[in-house]
């Protein structure tokens, strides 16, 4: 990422470092501070107000190896290879490769796969988003039904920030990894974003609605908020 620092400079950190480094700037900052995006399995460097460019440097070469091995310690991103095994919306599968195939069945729990063993992981990471798509809409018009909401369009999104969004015109985002959690997290992913329908916010109205929809939510929500960044191993 390029800096301009307050003397007007620019600098880019990554001809100094050879891994991506996120920086923020924080007039709230009171010293430079370190830490590991696990979602995006960057380090995360927070600048105060006042800093140079050395001294940020130094700070960053100072803590080199400790990014470094805080890096090798986050979760091994999981690639769809033959007989890898997977949950998705609940249940359990197993991909199988078999090159003479055409195309993707589904048989029982397992997801055959065909064509060249080096498209497997993107043939199957685009099978479960267009599988998750057409789930995740039948769930979310249910629900919105029942609000007397409209749904004007659902759709999957690869973002490392958020696992889902609702806009007030009725446009759901939802993160594709979702399909990989326990399908009462889910289920509560998509009573939540339908509830925006009716609440924008995150109001005591919008809980409401959100327990009206999902009366056993908290629990899903911990989850989500404990263990959903274990789904960002499906890269
Ligand atoms: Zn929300």
């Amino acid at each position: 990422m390029k800096i301009t620092l307050l003397t007007g400079q620019t600098f880019n950190f990554n001809d100094y470092f050879d891994f991506e480094i996120s920086v923020v700037k924080s007039p709230l900052a009171k010293h430079l501070t370190l830490r590991i995006d696990e979602k995006k399995r960057r380090p995360v460097l927070t600048l105060p107000k006042y800093c140079s460019r050395t001294k940020a440097l130094k700070f960053l070469e100072e803590h080199r190896d400790w990014i470094i091995n805080n890096l090798a310690r986050l979760p091994q991103p999981k690639h769809f290879v033959d007989g890898a095994q997977f949950e998705f919306f609940g249940s359990k599968y197993t991909v199988q490769h078999i090159s003479e195939l055409r195309g993707v069945r589904f048989e029982n729990t397992v997801l055959k796969i065909g064509g060249k063993p080096e498209f497997l992981h993107r043939r199957v990471t685009d099978y479960i988003k267009r599988q998750a798509l057409k789930k995740l809409s039948e769930m979310s018009l249910a629900k919105a039904k029942i609000l007397d909401c409209r749904v004007v369009s659902v759709k999957i999104k690869d973002t490392k920030s958020r696992w889902g969004s609702c806009s007030t015109r009725g446009c759901i985002n939802y993160n594709w990894r979702i399909a990989m959690a326990p399908a009462d997290v889910i289920e509560y992913l998509v009573c939540h974003e339908v509830s925006h329908l009716k609440h924008p916010d995150h109001s005591a109205a919008f809980w409401q609605t959100v327990r009206f929809l999902c009366p056993n939510y908290e629990q899903s929500r911990h989850w989500l908020k404990i263990r959903g960044k274990t789904l960002y191993q499906y890269v």
